[in-house]
């Protein structure tokens, strides 16, 4: 025990202001907001809609935070993120706060809460944390109450003809449960409905979240239900949300879900925590609204993309900014003296204390890793910041290695990152480094990997060699008849999301540092029509995972006067 305080501890001792006091500054009315308790609050569609047209008239600078291959712990996107805008605040700048919403599943399972962490949290975690404003509920709700729209066609109308094996929509919850991955349904004799395989997926996997996240308002996002692709018929034609009349109520259960939510972080930094999608079914980014409303109200927007650079910010550069016309100014990569050892050590499964035996040696030989995500990251002409995240255990001898090796071999800035234990008087240096790189970057630079109208096996092709370092692709499987069929369908031209482990660059969680000598397998594809993308399967997905044996969730607890221990 190092006798810092936990991020619970923190977050109880920490000053908070009413959020309305807060948002007074930044051009905030008490009417603009309804209110959830004293400190957190929905933005009404009206702010949204007035911020949105001012960001319209400026030149807001957007800056995304990624990470190298993560240890199951995280390596500090989220604590990056709220670390780094507190401290442009801090330094003189107007900078907003736009990270995703926690879900249950990693808060219960092994990585623990997304409200950051340390001097660098966004309050009031506990509530950020567990149920926060209802958003994950709905979205849970309006996923299911589509999937029993659903089977209530299948068993009592043969108005579609769907035909049982080609039902593409799951159950969904917001709690890691394995024993719901594969389950049948329809169970009971006739009355149960009609016999069939199906599964759960988390919440922040469904279809749903993608969309709320994508979503520009209300109309669009009916637009964008009413799209989603359910099941195919005997005929192979798509049923669709609208075709079975549940648009209305679905959109109806999230009317409160779209609008985002504002909170602060310990120094007073307004934040949105809206949306939560994953980052490999889906793109894994809080949702465009806030950014969109974000723009309107700072100069700076600091956001973070799920998992691996592979994963979100490959997601974030040639989906959201191409679907939501924006243009990165800056990228800071996040990366971890535990993270270069545990690919160092090329361990799989990941034994944190054995990392933290290790040293200097095993740092180094980590490098191959932060080196392939700063390399894929130049890819996009935007300027890459490392941001080396200091733990508590990290030896100076071990940080001089991260920086020379960043600045004499790789040529990229780097900044050590102290945000965690210090709040914004450790993150001055990230913060310099980041606002030089934004004074020195043209958005004219900036590029997406791929035209959205290039062939689907093209695109696949491109992000598969560029950045996951594949020699090329195998389609396995379905895979081909599926690509088939997204063309006869008309999905030819959006772009794709890969699903992909994220504990490697590669397909295979076992594999560290950056793989080379290997074939990326892609086994099926479908449309996510709604989102308005391609998703393509690899290897082992999960959309649904479990728990481990001692989950954090064990160790948490609520005293009979309401006190709250072991959430982090
Ligand atoms: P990510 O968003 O990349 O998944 P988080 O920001 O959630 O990662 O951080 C992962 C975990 O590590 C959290 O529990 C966080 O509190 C902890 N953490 C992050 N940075 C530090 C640090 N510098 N020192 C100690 N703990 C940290
Ligand atoms: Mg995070």
């Amino acid at each position: 025990d190092s006798g810092f305080p936990t991020d619970y501890e923190i977050a109880q001792d920490a000053e908070k202001e009413p959020i309305t006091d807060v948002l007074e500054s930044w051009d905030v009315a008490a009417d603009d907001l309804e209110l959830y308790g004293d400190y957190k609050a929905k933005l009404s569609h009206d702010a949204v809609n007035r911020f949105r047209d001012q960001s319209d008239e400026k030149e807001g600078n957007l800056v995304l935070v990624t990470g190298m291959t993560p240890t199951p712990m995280g390596e500090g996107k989220t604590v990056t993120t709220v670390g780094l805008g507190q401290t442009l605040n801090h330094v003189g700048e107007d900078a907003m706060i736009a990270i995703r919403e926690p879900s249950l599943g990693p808060v219960f399972g092994v990585k623990g809460g997304a409200a950051g962490g340390g001097y660098s949290q966004v309050l009031p975690m506990e509530d950020i944390n567990l149920h926060f404003t209802g958003d994950l509920h709905a979205l849970t709700s309006a996923h299911n109450l589509i999937a029993a729209m659903l089977d209530a066609k299948i068993s009592q109308s043969d108005e579609f003809d769907i035909d049982v094996n080609e039902v593409s929509w799951p159950r969904a919850m917001d709690m890691n449960e394995r024993a719901l991955r594969d389950i049948v349904v329809g169970l009971g004799g006739s009355s149960g409905g009609t016999p069939r395989e199906s599964r759960f997926l988390l919440t922040a996997a469904s279809e749903l979240m993608a969309v709320l996240c994508l979503a520009e308002d209300l109309a669009d996002l009916k637009e964008r239900i009413g799209r989603i692709i359910l099941a195919y018929t005997e005929d192979g034609d798509p049923v669709t949300v609208d075709d079975i009349d549940a648009t209305g109520p679905a959109a109806m259960l999230l009317k409160d879900a779209i609008r985002p939510n504002l909170v602060q972080t310990i120094e007073g930094t307004p934040a949105f925590v809206h949306g939560g999608p994953f980052a490999n079914i889906a793109h894994g980014t809080n949702s465009l609204i806030a950014d969109k409303a974000a723009f309107g109200m700072g100069d700076y927007l600091v956001t973070e993309a799920g998992f691996g650079s592979d994963l979100g910010a490959e997601k974030f550069m040639n989906i959201v900014c191409r679907l939501g016309d924006m243009t990165p100014n800056a990228v800071v990569l996040v990366s971890t003296v535990r993270a270069l050892k545990y690919h160092g050590m090329g361990m799989w499964p990941a034994d944190l204390d054995e990392v933290k035996e290790a040293g200097v040696e095993e740092l180094k030989a980590g490098f191959a890793n932060l080196d392939k995500h700063v390399r894929n990251l130049q890819k996009f002409g935007v300027p890459v910041v490392v941001a080396l995240n200091r733990f508590p255990d990290d030896t100076d001898e071990e940080i001089e290695a991260v920086v020379e090796h960043c600045r004499e071999d790789l040529g990229v800035e780097i900044a050590e990152s102290n945000v965690f234990a210090e709040g914004s008087e450790g993150g001055v240096d990230l913060a310099n480094h980041v606002t030089d790189a934004v004074e020195e970057n043209d958005p004219e630079d900036f590029e997406h990997l791929y035209p959205d109208d290039a062939p689907i096996k093209e695109k696949i092709e491109t992000v598969a060699t560029e950045i996951y370092g594949a020699d090329g692709v195998n389609f396995t499987g379905d895979a081909e008849d599926d690509i088939e069929r997204l063309e006869d369908l008309g999905f030819d031209d959006v772009p794709v999301c890969l699903s992909k482990t994220f504990h490697s660059l590669s397909d295979d969680p076992s594999k560290k540092g950056a793989p080379e000598g290997w074939e990326l397998e892609v086994r099926e594809l479908y449309p996510s029509a709604g989102a308005g993308f391609i998703v393509a399967l690899t290897g082992d997905v999960l959309d649904m995972p479990g728990l481990p044996a001692e989950p954090a969730a064990a160790g948490m607890d609520i005293d009979a006067d309401g006190n709250i221990s072991g959430l982090f």
